[in-house]
Parts: C-alpha cells; structure tokens; sequence
C-alpha cells in the first residue's frame, strides 16, 4: 500500500481527456467565481489519501492472479468518506480521482455528512467465475480493512460490484472485525442490511427535481414527450416513474443495442412485459418503429424533438459535435457527465434547460445514507418514510440551487459547485484545516 505521495508506477497511459483535469476545470471556474485561493484552493484540487495495492487472488485454474486495487479518499471535511466500487478493465487512478472529487461535491450538495472517495479494481470480471469474483472481492476488502470502516469510509455499488459482491465485501469487513457490521457498505440486499426503496432511488430523486423545476416554471409535466438514453437501473426506473408520477409520455427509449421510438408513446407496462433481459430490443416491441441500431440509434434519439430529454446510459454522449442537434426543451441528466462541458455551452446558450447530473441523480447516495443511518441504530424504516424523506433532501438541494443561480446569475450547474464547495470550504475552517 503507497500513500498519495509515493509514485504510483502501475497507471495506465491515458490517450482520452484525463477525467480528473476536467474535474478540475469545473472546481477551477467555481473557484474563481467564489474568489478561492491559497492553502483552501491548493486542498479542493487534491485528494487528501489514495491507496494503492496488490490483491492476490487463486483462480480456478488454481493458478494465482495478482490485481491492482485503489481506494481514493478525496476529503472528509464534512464527515467519513463514501462513494462506490468499481470493477473495470479499464479502471485507472485518474477516474477514481475524479469520481471521488465528484462524490465530495454531491454529498456536501445534499447536505449529507459525508465526504467524498471512490474506489476500483483493474479487472474484467466479464471473464471471471462468480467464485473468482467472490475471491476478489474478499481480497479487495481485505486489503482496505484498516482504512474502511461505518466512520471513515464507506463504500457502495458502482460499475460491475452487484448485491452479491456488496454482501461479500460486508461478510469479509464482519469476519475480520468479529461482529456484524452492516453499517461499513452500503447496496446491501435487504436480507443483510439492505434499505427498502434503494432500487429506483436515483430516478426517483431526479423525478422530484424535475417537478420542482417544472413548478418553478410553471410548466404542466402531464402529456410531456420524453427520450430516455440507456434502459439499465435508472432509465427503466426513469420510464416507470415519469408516466406514475406525472402521466408524462416516453416517445423513445434506447440502450446499448439501438433505439426505438413511437409518437403514440410507449407504455412501461407494455415494455417491461416484452423486455428480455439485456435489451429493449431482443424482442418486438409493439407499434415501436426502430430509430436504428447500436450508436445510429442511439443518435437519432438525441435530435428528437421531445420536452425532456433523460441521459440515463455513458458519459459524454453529447459534445460539442452533435450539441447543435439536440431539439429537446429540458435536458435531466441522470447519467453521470452526459455531456461535455462544449456541449453543456453550446446548449445553454440555446436556451436548454440542464439540469445538472450531480443534483439530478444524488437520490442513489442520498438512499444509501438512509440505509447507513438505519443500520447504525438498527431500526429499519418503510417504504413512505424514504420516499418522503428522499423528498425532502432532494428539493432542499433543488431550492439552494435554484436560488443561488437567481442571485448569481450563473447556470445551475455552477450553482451546484458553488453551494457544494461552500459547505466543504465552511467545515475545513472550523476545522482549522486552512
Ligand atoms: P446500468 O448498467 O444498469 O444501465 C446502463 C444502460 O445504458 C443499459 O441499458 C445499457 O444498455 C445502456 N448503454 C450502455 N452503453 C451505452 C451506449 N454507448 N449508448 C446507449 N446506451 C448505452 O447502469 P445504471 O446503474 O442504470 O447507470 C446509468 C447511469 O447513471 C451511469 O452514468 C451511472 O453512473 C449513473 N448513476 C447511476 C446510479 C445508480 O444508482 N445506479 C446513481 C447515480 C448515477
């Protein structure tokens, strides 16, 4: 294991824009904006801990595989660290970097009293055996047992880590620790600690940031036309709770495997009923007309003339090459970072409303911490209390972001960083930190 200040020799060469520069860019412009400097400036740029280390793991073969795990803890000025695990091929130190800056800003934006980290494993569990992955994930834990804990840092879900890899991780945290400790991760199922209601938590907060929004501006959300990019998680919860919600109609849907598209909307009910697992698309979906196939379609669906427009797939799925063709009036960006920053210009200066990722899907972490504090008093809630709470947390957000960008005059993305930055530069000086 190295601290931050050793050098870290396995990264991989990046030939893409390094996540972790345009995670700094964005805190550089509110930095700015809010006139920050010195050692408060030189703190918000950098991860405060990083932890590097090598997971020996026997494979079925029985032959041993050596994998490089991190851990990033970005800064735990407003409280222990949280943020998810990833399990990608193509993991590198930079991406948790800027995942981990990013989870620090959504915490502190939903006034939740963590900070932020972000952790991943270099592997591509496509090709391993649950029983191999079962080993990693032990081994990942293992590894981190000192630096984790329910008050230091608190891992979840996130790229390819599903409820069994989470029950694992708990059941490793446990044995070490000799009693059962639920409380040091979160994405539990419910049989171990899990929390009711985290399963469409993130499109259901987005949901009642939309209709905040939509309050504001006066705007009726019933009958409006609606796109949703990607049908995992939280596009297909999306789907669900735009028509339950506000009787709003999906004109188009996609996923990785193309688009579809039908102008008498598609119903959830009628989807989910032909949906076979992956894909929207492996089987008829009736009266739907196909948009096209792979990226075609998934193409086309952004240049649809629809109300709101739902990334709910990848990141930068809209840049500075097809932002002009974006029609939609409002763009809830439920993804993380579907567009890039050209892009987020060039469609604000057309007037689009977007509706920033880091405020629109917190309701995911903003669940988890429900499920952390129901596991650290062991009293566990119902399903009307999240929602409602979840409510609560999420137009609280809502309402500094809109009144800070009134009053600055800035876009609500900017506002977001500004409230989020504020709070976690106001706790490292009470700290005396800076
Ligand atoms: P998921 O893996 O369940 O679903 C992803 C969907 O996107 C799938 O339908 C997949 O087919 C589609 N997709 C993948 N590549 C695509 C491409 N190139 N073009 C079009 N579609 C593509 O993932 P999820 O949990 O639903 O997460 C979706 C997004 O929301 C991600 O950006 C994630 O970081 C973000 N997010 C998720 C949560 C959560 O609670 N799950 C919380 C916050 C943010």
């Amino acid at each position: 294991m190295v601290s931050r200040t050793s050098t870290i020799p396995r990264e991989k060469p990046q030939k893409e824009e390094n996540p972790f520069e345009v995670a700094r860019k964005q805190l550089d412009e509110v930095a700015s904006l809010l006139g920050l400097d010195g050692p408060v400036y030189q703190l918000l740029r950098n991860p405060m801990k990083e932890f590097h280390f090598t997971i020996p793991v026997k494979m079925d073969s029985g032959k041993t595989e050596i994998f490089d795990g991190y851990r990033v803890q970005y800064n735990s000025a407003l409280g222990p660290t949280k943020g998810g695990i990833r399990f990608h091929p193509g993991e590198t130190l930079n991406t948790i970097r800027a995942l981990s800056a990013w989870m620090t800003w959504k915490c502190a934006l939903l006034n939740l009293p963590y900070g932020g980290a972000k952790g991943g494993v270099v592997c591509n569990p496509q090709e391993m055996s649950d029983d191999e992955l079962e080993r990693l994930s032990r081994g990942y834990i293992r590894g981190l047992s000192s630096l984790i804990g329910p008050h230091k840092d608190i891992p979840a879900p996130d790229v390819n880590t599903n409820q069994q890899i989470i029950a694992s991780m708990m059941d490793e945290f446990s044995k070490l620790k000799d009693y059962s400790c639920p409380g040091v991760i979160t994405g539990k199922p419910l049989s171990v600690g899990g929390s009711i209601g985290r399963d469409d938590a993130t499109a259901r907060g987005g949901m009642y940031v939309l209709r905040n929004f939509a309050q504001k501006a006066g705007t009726d959300l019933r009958d409006a036309t609606v796109a949703i990019q990607g049908y995992g998680n939280v596009g297909s919860h999306a789907h669900k709770l735009v028509e339950e919600l506000f009787g709003a109609k999906v004109v188009a849907l996609s996923d990785v495997e193309g688009a579809i598209y039908s102008k008498e909307g598609l119903k959830y009910e009628d989807i989910s009923k032909n949906l076979k697992s992956p894909g929207v698309f492996s089987k008829e979906v009736q009266r739907a007309e196909l948009l096209g196939r792979g990226n075609d379609g998934n193409k086309e669906l952004l240049k649809l003339p629809v109300d709101i427009l739902i990334p709910a797939a990848i990141e930068n799925v809209i840049t500075d090459e097809n932002a002009e063709d974006v029609n939609a009036g409002v763009i809830l960006e439920l993804a993380n970072g579907p567009l890039t920053p050209e892009a987020d210009e060039i469609l604000h200066e057309a007037g689009t409303l977007i509706i920033p990722d880091f405020l629109a899907n917190a309701g995911g972490v903003t669940v988890s911490y429900f499920e952390w504090v129901q596991n650290l008093t062991g009293y566990y809630w119902d399903i009307d209390r999240i929602h409602e709470r979840l409510d609560r947390k999420m137009t609280a957000a809502f309402n500094e972001v809109y009144d800070t960008s009134i009053e600055k005059n800035i876009t609500y993305r900017q506002a977001a960083y500004v409230v989020a930055v504020q709070r976690v530069v106001e706790a490292m000086k009470f700290r005396k930190w800076v």
